[in-house]
């Protein structure tokens, strides 16, 4: 079904803020639009981003989730502030149980499939997911999906 993509998020981020007391989720939509596809799997989405950018964010507090708009394509953005990622294991994070090792101070819990996941949902809903991230800086996962701009 067509729904408008902006509201699933900031359903989502609701949800999700009362899950932590340290972490400030700022919703920045720059946009309006629909996309065609599965409300509950796009929130699935959004959900395990925002969950990996709280747990790799141990000493800084603010996620930034933004969407827009670039030709007929919904643009949808978590950034976190946190631990990042190597260069050299950017492409392998959104592989089956691929998890970076080597982080110092922290260990963090999880098997390795919530990007993995997320990544195969969104090439079946017919759009793309990347990363851009500096080690010790923080990362921004985004992804993209077929979407119509007239807001209706
Ligand atoms: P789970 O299956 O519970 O999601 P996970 O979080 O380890 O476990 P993924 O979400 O697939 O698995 O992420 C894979 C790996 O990518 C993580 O183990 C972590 O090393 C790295 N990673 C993912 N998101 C971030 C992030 N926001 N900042 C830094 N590293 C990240
Ligand atoms: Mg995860």
């Amino acid at each position: 079904v067509w729904f408008d993509f902006n509201q699933v998020i900031k359903e989502t981020v609701d949800d999700l803020q009362h899950t932590t007391q340290k972490h400030k989720l700022i919703a920045d939509f720059s946009a309006t639009g629909q996309i065609y596809s599965d409300k509950d799997r796009i929130s699935q989405v959004i959900t395990n981003l925002i969950t990996n950018a709280i747990k790799y964010s141990p000493h800084t507090d603010k996620i930034i989730i933004s969407t827009k708009l670039e030709d007929n394509e919904a643009i949808v953005c978590v950034q976190d502030f946190g631990i990042g990622i190597p260069e050299d294991k950017q492409d392998k994070v959104f592989e089956q149980f691929y998890r970076v090792s080597g982080n110092k101070q922290h260990t963090f819990p999880g098997l390795g499939l919530g990007l993995y996941i997320s990544s195969e949902i969104i090439k079946r809903e017919g759009g793309k997911m990347w990363v851009n991230s500096i080690e010790g800086k923080g990362s921004t996962f985004c992804f993209s999906l077929p979407a119509d701009g007239n807001g209706s």
